[in-house]
Parts: C-alpha cells; structure tokens; sequence
C-alpha cells in the first residue's frame, strides 16, 4: 500500500512516469532502484524491530522496487492506494475477495476476462456469492435491470475478452453508487493509460501489469488500485491476511516497463489500427471487433471515455472450420501463437473454443481470432497476414 507521491499534476503521463525516477532530494543514486530481494529485514535496535515508519518489517511488504511501482501506479490511475498482486487475475481477486460475503450477489458481464468468470463460479459460489452473468452486449440500463437488494458488486471490463463490447462507464459506476452497490473494473486493455477507471466513479480498477505495463512478456504480475479510505483499508487488509506480494525481480521488471509505457502503448495502437483496418476490407473477413474502427462494436463509448487503445482485437471470419483458423495461425511466419498480449511481439490465437463457456454465446458468422499487433513494422505484418489468408482459403 502505497500513497500516490508527489508527481500527480496537470503534466503528461509520458512526463509523470519518468519524473517520478529523476525526482531530485533522493541524494546521489542510481537512476532505478535496486533489486532487493529479502525476507528479513534487519533493525539496529530491538526497539526498531515493530516501528514501520523506518521502512519494511519483512520481505513481504512492497520494498523500493515495489514501492515505487505501486507509487507510479497510484499517480497513472488517480488513486491513493495500489496492491501489487502475484498475478493479474490476483489484482482482480483480491478485491472480490475484500468486499463481498456470503449472500452478496455479483452481476458481471458474460465476456468478462475467462478466470475471472471462473473464480466466480469456481471458487466465490462456494462461499455463498452468487453470480449473475449478463449478456456482453448489454446496455448499462440492462444491467442495472439485474440488479437486486443484495448486489454488492458489479464488475465491468470495457472492451470485454475476445469480443470487445464496451460498457457506459461512468453511467454505470455514478447508477451503481447511487444503489450503493460497489464497482470494480479490469482495467488492462487500457493500461492505466487510455482510461482512468477512479475519475470516472468507478471504485475499484484492477490490471494485468503482465500486459503492456511490463510489456516484455517476461512477468506475470497484477495492480488493484482505489481511492477510498474505508475501502483501502477492507483491501489493505485482506492483501496481508492472504499474505500476498509481488516478487521485487518481477516488481523491479514491471517498473522498468512502465517507463515507456506510454511510448509503447501509441507505437502499438497506431500500426495495431492499420493492420486492423486492413483486415476488415478483405473477403475472408467478416468483422473486425476493435473499438477505435468507426464501424466496430463499442466505437461510440470508446471514442468519449477513452484516449488510446490497447493493439489487441478479435477478427470474426466469414464462416470457416477449426481446421481453416488452425491453418492461417500455422501459416503466419511473424505472429506467435500464445496466450497474453501487451509485449513489443505480435500473437495470434484461435478463440472460437473459449465462447463456449459463456451463458450467453454470441452469435458469430465465422470462426473467431484474436490479433495482438507488437512493434514490428505494418507492412510486414500485412504481408504475413495476406500469405495466411490462403493458408486459410486453400484449408476451407
Ligand atoms: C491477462 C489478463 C488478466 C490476468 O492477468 P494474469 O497476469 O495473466 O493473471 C486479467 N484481465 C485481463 C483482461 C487480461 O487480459
């Protein structure tokens, strides 16, 4: 738990991230912090040993590292608290675990991210929380509809997994406040960066820093972030009472990420948008699901609340067989096939299967892929991509 420092101000996120290392009155240092990894933490004195005003207790507390990545969280999303979490799923967990108790019910859109649903039903039923799943083309006006005198919590994701529906935001947090029910948002495809979850009445913005924060693939790691005081305190708790912590390597890897983050995030955005839009006019294609294309699923809602993009979409085929979409993702020379998105390569996955799991399916033409467009030049991207296509044309 850290308090957002002394960067906050009018200056450009790209400025903040960086300030926050330069700051002088740190005395002579190195510019990043040290990696410290420990357990114990020695004190002078055994007066000092209970006294947290000189620093950590116990390696499992937030070190430099770790602090000063929950700092530069705090200062991107408008709060005054960040957890940092062993995994994305946790930073969107530990608040669901926090807040509710037996009896609680949960309304959570059915394209919620596929682990979150599961811990839901897997894990909080068992508890006693019900869930209710609603269609992930739902208005807000609709999903205020199930919500009942025991909903305690709605949890939002805009634009949702695979499908890419977006939600009216700030409609939902100021209704939900409203009903005193509690909101919590995954924030990763925004990143922190394209939308601020907190300044929009949301009370709780959660992210994947596995994502782009990091943006390396090389860490698993996750953010929960709020600005309430009573509400810092039920999470704050419940993040020790579980014993929780980031890794410093993985915390100091995060921080290192996030410092061109910004840069990252655009440079990704910009060729994600060509590639997309390049898609959407060949036949094979049926759809494009990315909402900064004008004529895509959630353009409207993105276009007001939103100022960037993540460069990850879904591609709905005309039609096609696992054996056709098996066949284009072998094909592709510059596009890994994995899980995950956010770092600097390009990744091609099969998600037709996944839908499967949903309450409510939705209806497709075709077979379903996601694209997550790295920083490789466009055209080569392009030029993969059309070779693919006949892969694909030759497989049907
Ligand atoms: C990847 C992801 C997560 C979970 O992150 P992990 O670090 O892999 O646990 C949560 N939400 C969304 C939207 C994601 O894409």
């Amino acid at each position: 738990m850290t308090a957002s420092d002394d960067t906050t101000g009018p200056r450009a996120p790209s400025t903040r991230l960086i300030a926050s290392a330069t700051r002088k009155g740190q005395g002579r240092r190195p510019v990043n912090p040290p990696v410290e990894r420990a357990s114990t933490m020695l004190s002078d004195r055994a007066r000092d040993l209970r006294d947290a005003t000189l620093g950590p207790t116990y390696g499992i507390e937030d070190l430099t590292a770790g602090r000063a990545l929950a700092a530069a969280l705090a200062d991107l999303e408008g709060a005054t608290d960040v957890w940092l979490t062993p995994s994305g799923l946790a930073g969107m967990t530990l608040p669901i675990m926090a807040v509710l108790k037996p009896g609680d019910q949960v309304v959570c859109s059915d394209a919620a991210y596929g682990p979150t649903r599961r811990f839901l039903t897997g894990h909080m039923a068992r508890w006693g929380v019900q869930t209710v799943f609603h269609p992930a083309e739902a208005d807000a006006e609709a999903i205020l509809a199930l919500t009942t005198p025991t909903t305690r919590l709605v949890i939002l994701e805009a634009p949702a997994s695979l499908t890419f529906e977006m939600v009216d935001i700030p409609a939902m947090a100021a209704a939900c406040r409203a009903r005193g029910v509690m909101t919590l948002m995954d924030n990763t495809w925004a990143s922190g960066l394209a939308f601020q979850p907190l300044t929009h009445g949301v009370d709780i913005s959660a992210q994947a820093l596995t994502k782009y924060v990091s943006g390396h693939s090389d860490v698993v790691a996750g953010s929960t972030a709020v600005r309430d005081p009573a509400l810092a305190k039920q999470i704050g708790d419940c993040h020790e009472l579980y014993g929780w912590r980031l890794a410093p390597d993985e915390a100091w890897l995060a921080l290192r990420g996030l410092r061109t983050l910004p840069l990252r995030y655009e440079a990704q955005a910009r060729a994600a948008l060509q590639v997309a839009k390049w898609l959407q006019d060949r036949p094979e294609v049926s759809d494009v699901l990315f909402p900064p294309l004008p004529d895509s699923v959630g353009h409207d809602l993105w276009k007001r609340d939103f100022t960037g993009a993540a460069a990850l979409f879904g591609v709905v085929m005309k039609g096609g067989s696992t054996t056709a979409a098996h066949a284009f993702l072998d094909a592709l020379e510059l596009f890994g096939l994995g899980y995950s998105w956010g770092g600097f390569e390009s990744l091609a996955t099969h998600e037709t299967p996944q839908l499967a799991y949903r309450r409510h399916p939705p209806k497709l033409s075709g077979e379903l892929l996601r694209f997550h467009i790295g920083l490789e030049a466009p055209e080569d991207l392009i030029a993969d991509l059309a070779q693919g296509l006949g892969a694909w044309r030759a497989a049907l």
